[in-house]
């Protein structure tokens, strides 16, 4: 029967969520240049408290680090341990606590010194260096850039932390020159930036895949804005163009419309493209829940992944099929793979035949016409005061009707 043709999807071996098909065709990732690994790096702490409005304490920002570190992430951002004080501190306190992940610290290559840029930064304790090229008063001159990139690596590089390099907007007449001092200095890491949004998708990967090809087997990270709600697929198509490390911040944080949200990403590596991050992913919800409490940045309901409708259903034929057992129908994924819980409400949209019968059902009734009619009219007018009902409302009011 047609129908079968849905059996076709990809399932996950632990029923935990399905994929399209279609996704895994030769003809799709043959265009992929898919890297062997991906490391999460988050930036919550540093991108996502430059959201409007958003002040974590360093209590609070520790507290959010080793959630994250039990939740697996390998790698985090912390601040500019050099120019902010309350950032370098910070580093400190995660040391002190034993955080273990790789702490990174953005640092400005156009730091008036930029040794004593890279000593504060060491003596915060950060573990690795993010050069950050932006324009500024201090680099007038072309050249005066060139030999700022080779002098900032190649002392960093002399104080035995990792390095990477990236400019905030990639100026493609500029790139290949960039590229080849920052590689001559010893970089570590190249990052690939869309700071503004405003990277078509496959504009992106285009430019990952042209930097792969200079940069060899140094690792490619990307980091990418959201003013257009593109920037998970931005952040996507920068791992297919063979980027290694992807910079995401929990909830969609950052400053104006954010950044590529760090639970989107990894759902979807895992979801789409069949890649294991080894993340306790059932720790998703907790983390996000933690974040939204601190950065007093309510997450909209229907946000993805987190949002508190992602598994709620009240339509007719999605509450019978996830009462019958077919989650597939209507979810991706199961709620618990994230944290989440799945709730079934009955209302305006629920008011034909399936999902009331299924319910009654579960628990034993069978309703003749004349009392599923009955009941429906006691939901509707219950509906009139009330949003919708619950299934335990729901339960107490057919007992007593079909008594
Ligand atoms: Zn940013």
């Amino acid at each position: 029967m047609w129908w079968n043709a849905w059996a076709s999807m990809r399932m996950d071996k632990d029923q935990r969520w399905w994929s399209f098909e279609w996704n895994f065709a030769d003809s799709v990732r043959s265009q992929m240049n898919l890297p062997e690994k991906i490391i999460i790096k988050d930036d919550t702490l540093r991108e996502g408290e430059e959201t409007p409005g958003t002040y974590f304490t360093i209590d609070e920002k520790v507290e959010i680090a080793k959630l994250l570190e039990e939740m697996g992430i390998p790698e985090i951002e912390v601040g500019y341990a050099a120019g902010i004080k309350e950032h370098a501190d910070t580093f400190k306190a995660l040391k002190r606590d034993g955080i273990k992940m790789m702490l990174s610290s953005h640092a400005r290559l156009y730091a008036e010194d930029i040794k004593r840029e890279v000593d504060d930064i060491i003596s915060a304790g950060a573990d690795h260096i993010n050069f950050l090229l932006v324009p500024g008063p201090v680099l007038k001159t072309k050249n005066a850039v060139f030999e700022r990139i080779v002098e900032g690596i190649e002392y960093a590089k002399s104080q035995d932390v990792t390095v990477a390099f990236g400019s905030g907007r990639v100026i493609p007449r500029y790139w290949k020159k960039f590229l080849a001092l920052a590689m001559e200095a010893g970089v570590d890491r190249i990052v690939v930036y869309d700071g503004n949004g405003c990277a078509h998708p496959s504009a992106f990967k285009d430019n990952v895949e042209f930097t792969k090809n200079i940069v060899g087997d140094i690792p490619i990270e990307v980091h990418t804005h959201n003013d257009l709600g593109l920037a998970t697929a931005t952040t996507l198509a920068g791992v297919e163009g063979g980027a290694e490390i992807v910079d995401v911040v929990f909830n969609g944080l950052g400053d104006r419309a954010g950044n590529a949200a760090t639970e989107e990403v990894i759902m979807a590596l895992e979801i789409l493209y069949g890649i294991d991050l080894n993340l306790k992913l059932d720790k998703i919800m907790e983390v996000s829940q933690l974040i939204e409490k601190y950065s007093k940045t309510p997450l909209q309901p229907h946000k993805s992944i987190v949002g508190k409708n992602c598994f709620i259903h009240e339509s007719d034929l999605h509450v019978e099929q996830i009462l019958i057992g077919n989650w597939t129908t209507w979810e991706l994924f199961q709620p618990h793979v994230v944290g989440q819980n799945r709730k079934l409400i009955f209302g305006a949209t629920t008011l034909q035949d399936r999902a009331l019968k299924a319910k009654l059902n579960k628990i034993g009734l069978t309703p003749t016409a004349e009392q599923l009619d009955t009941l429906r009219k006691q939901i509707k007018e219950k509906i009139k005061t009330q949003d919708f009902i619950s299934e335990r409302e729901l339960e107490e009011l057919a007992k007593k009707t079909l008594k």
